[in-house]
């Protein structure tokens, strides 16, 4: 069989309230997107749901070969659910979608346009976010900012996430990319190729919570930071500076308060502050080197990044990705 021309990969944690709807929508859309291309796949990643969204998918897969399901052995978390869609997939383009319906399919037609004029990668930016909380969107808008400011070289689109349709050569880099640290969207950057963008405002989710609570967002920012940048390893070079020259000051007015003071024992505010500057400059700089540390141990493991317990309609014969 010739390979699909569009594969659409998304993640599933705990989606029940949204699958029904997700697959309505989809159907409908699918018929869209034919008028554009020959052929499509949809690749459900389920990750670890202890919900019934597997059964949900099952139930899609045995009515639609089309339909296809990789099922983890546990929950290894949104982006490497997005790097199994992509290393399975066989489309000529493949586009990384959310499953609570905030990255509209509708807006798929628009990049696979997009596609076809030339582009490798079209990354959706949301110019609106509803029903998201005031705090989201503000801590979504400080990381971007400060996420481009450290990397420098590679530019990260900001306000862009994951939902976006990347060309055949890209995805065959992207497999190429095996660190367990995964910031997809900074990697689609890094890889490079011929970048666009398509706009869309961006919807609420459909039903149930997000899947996105502030420990895992907190995680997932030091992983975006920390994997591409080792400018926070540089605070430490600051810190030292700054906090020698405060120490300086203070030593300076300890002594003029020593020979020209009212002469009253004054050792107490001075020790204080020194080690109190001091400590907090170690510890802090102790807290940048732990997380790089451990993200050295952690890929020297060369542990696969996901396990898979199941899957159903995937063409077995698609390379799985190296070992390392
Ligand atoms: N997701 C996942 N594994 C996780 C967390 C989330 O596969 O550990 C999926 C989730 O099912 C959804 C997508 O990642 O399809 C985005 O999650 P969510 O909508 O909850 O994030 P938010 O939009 O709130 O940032
Ligand atoms: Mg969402």
């Amino acid at each position: 069989m010739p390979r699909p021309t569009l594969t659409v990969v998304i993640p599933i944690f705990n989606e029940e309230e949204v699958i029904p709807e997700l697959s309505r929508r989809l159907r409908e859309v699918i018929k869209v997107w034919e008028l554009r291309i020959d052929s499509w796949e949809v690749v459900f990643v389920n990750d670890g749901s202890n919900d019934q969204s597997l059964a949900q998918l099952k139930k899609l897969a045995s009515e639609e070969t089309r339909f296809k399901v990789i099922s983890f052995s546990r929950n290894f978390g949104h982006q490497m659910a997005i790097t199994a869609g992509i290393d399975r997939a066989e489309g000529e383009a493949v586009v990384i979608m959310d499953a609570d319906l905030q990255d509209p399919p509708e807006v798929v037609s628009e990049m696979i346009d997009r596609w076809r004029e030339g582009y490798d990668v079209v990354y959706g930016v949301r110019t609106k976010r509803h029903g998201e909380t005031l705090f989201k969107k503000l801590t979504a808008t400080v990381f971007y900012r400060l996420l481009r400011a450290m990397l420098g070289g590679v530019t990260i689109p900001a306000d862009a996430g994951d939902f976006r349709l990347i060309g055949r050569p890209v995805v065959l880099a992207m497999r190429a990319l095996r660190e367990r640290h995964r910031f997809v969207r900074g990697m689609v950057a890094w890889v490079g190729f011929r970048q666009t963008a398509v706009y869309y405002a961006r919807p609420a989710r459909f039903a149930g919570e997000t899947k996105y609570p502030l420990k895992k967002m907190v995680r997932f920012a030091v992983d975006g930071i920390a994997s591409f940048s080792v400018v926070p390893l540089r605070f430490a070079t600051w810190l030292g500076v700054a906090s020698g020259l405060v120490a300086m000051l203070t030593a300076a007015w300890a002594i003029y308060e020593r020979f020209f003071g009212s002469g009253v024992v004054q050792g107490w505010p001075t020790i204080m502050i020194a080690v109190a500057l001091g400590a907090s400059a170690q510890l802090l700089m102790t807290g940048v080197l732990g997380e790089y540390v451990g993200r050295i141990y952690e890929e020297i493991k060369r542990r696969p990044l996901y396990i898979t317990a199941e899957e159903i309609n995937v063409n077995s014969s698609v390379a799985t990705p190296p070992a390392d």
